[in-house]
């Protein structure tokens, strides 16, 4: 018997609440609040002593239950060997990202492709044939995979700029859904500028979980940050069509934040918390900006994320949500203290949020779970789509060496095998690939915020303490 390497615990007095210990288990996710005496069990279960008492015997039998005491090492680690097996060939969902288009009504202060003027005339736009293949595709892969529920993301560029392609795609494919007995869910990841009640009423019929808008920090941050491509300010227009549809579908509001942007936020979450539709929000989540790295870093700017290796920018994929979303994922682009920050002014104001621990695997680690390019290229996940030679294959079936050998790449992604006897490999899996690949030269590597997942644990650990405390009184 030992105790297991996914244990990770908080002692409540670091965060003010008293002399017990928050006990966490990442694989099992059991959560515990134990007296000190029966946390430093688990150590003496580690060093090999027995218990002295019953009472020492019945926590024992507890721990292990919830699997905080596990057989040994080597069992433990051909488990999450198992577990990630079990995550990558799982048919219970079926997940498909389609970008309608590369193109963008906006201009945003980060993305690459705000600075070209000429962009939306070369950026790609999916057609209504194309849009009908992918169609096809995806009822191959209801039929082989029979999932139970299948979801479908619309994303872009502005995904509502080709509105055609995302009706027709949401229609059909509901209707493939329905005829098959699975359940779907419909998402849709906007700028919010054009998002209307038509829009939907049009497609609530047709399984509509969430729209995911992005607010950039308060009004004069958002309006800098995220400009038409004219110049002009967004934030109003945005609000006034969240205000319009909020009561008619599911509002998950992202943000991207950097160093001069961040400490806006306090200040727009006080603004969306007076607002008559606070409580039609289903989340709230931020990450940091996402940004291509360059040699002299201008001092503030956050080294994250980065798409577009050798320079290359992401060829229109919206940086709003690559690599991190309702999501496309939130998983990555972690910058640990302020995501930390910004997570606890969220939940001070009573909305949703992630709570900094329960963050992967990510989809990249699903062999279900794929995304589709306006010209019907595959990818792995959302984040490798501005880059060509990341394409996995095609919805059409050709075989080609390139998309082969990346397709072969990506099955045999397993970063967390260098993470040793990391605690948060089950909720992590080695972090963002798309980070890695950019960051590290490697997607093989792991790309590691381990301070970010000890944040969100001492936060759960206030958490836990406090609805302890709550339901004691
Ligand atoms: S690899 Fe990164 S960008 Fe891709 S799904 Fe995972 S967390 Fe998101
Ligand atoms: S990347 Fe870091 S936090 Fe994630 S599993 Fe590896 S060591 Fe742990």
């Amino acid at each position: 018997m030992q105790a297991s390497m996914f244990n990770v615990r908080v002692p409540l007095d670091q965060v003010g609440q008293g002399d017990d210990v928050f006990l966490m288990n990442t694989f099992t996710d059991a959560q515990l609040i134990v007296s000190r005496e029966v946390a430093t069990l688990l150590d003496r279960v580690g060093a090999g002593a027995l218990p002295a008492t019953a009472e020492e015997r019945d926590a024992l039998t507890t721990l292990s239950e919830q699997g905080f005491i596990v057989e040994d090492r080597e069992t433990e680690r051909r488990s999450i060997e198992q577990h990630f097996r079990d995550v990558r060939e799982s048919q219970d969902q079926l997940r498909v990202t389609v970008l309608t288009t590369l193109q963008c009504n906006f201009a945003c202060d980060y993305c690459f492709q705000g600075d070209h003027g000429d962009y939306n005339k070369f950026a790609a736009k999916m057609s209504l044939e194309t849009a009908a293949e992918v169609a096809c595709w995806v009822e191959d892969r209801l039929d082989a995979v029979k999932p139970q529920t299948f979801t479908l993301t619309l994303f872009g560029g502005e995904p509502l700029l080709n509105l055609p392609v995302a009706y027709y795609l949401a229609e059909r494919l509901w209707q493939a859904a329905q005829a098959r007995g699975v359940r779907m869910a419909l998402n849709v990841i906007t700028n919010g500028l054009l998002l209307t009640p038509e829009v939907v009423d049009r497609l609530a019929p047709f399984g509509l979980n969430a729209v995911k808008v992005t607010l950039d920090g308060d009004r004069d941050v958002h309006n800098r940050m995220r400009p038409l491509r004219g110049g002009q300010g967004t934030f109003d227009k945005i609000i006034e069509n969240v205000r319009k549809v909020a009561g008619k579908c599911r509002i998950s509001i992202g943000g991207n934040f950097d160093e001069s942007s961040v400490d806006s936020y306090p200040a727009l979450l006080d603004f969306l918390r007076e607002q008559e539709f606070a409580d039609k929000i289903a989340r709230v989540a931020f990450k940091p900006v996402i940004r291509e790295p360059k040699p002299q870093q201008p001092k503030g700017l956050i080294p994250l994320t980065v798409l577009g290796s050798e320079g290359k920018p992401l060829n229109g994929t919206c940086m709003t949500s690559a690599g991190g979303g309702t999501s496309i994922c939130d998983n990555c682009n972690f910058l640990d203290e302020k995501m930390s920050f910004l997570r606890e002014e969220t939940k001070k104001r009573g909305f949703s949020t992630v709570d900094g621990v329960h963050m992967g695997p990510c989809e990249i680690h699903r062999r279900h779970a794929h995304t589709i390019g306006p010209d019907g290229a595959l990818y792995a996940c959302p984040g490798f789509t501005g880059d060509a030679k990341q394409s996995t294959g095609h919805i059409d079936g050709r075989s080609e060496a390139a998309r082969n050998r990346a397709a072969t790449q990506f099955e045999a992604l397993a970063a967390w095998k260098e993470c040793n006897d990391c605690a948060f490999i089950p909720v992590c899996a080695g972090g963002c690939t798309v980070a890695a690949h950019t960051e590290l030269g490697s997607m093989h590597r792991p790309n590691c915020h381990k301070s970010s997942f000890e944040a969100g644990v001492i936060s759960m650990a206030r958490d836990a303490a406090t609805r302890e405390l709550a339901a004691f009184n």
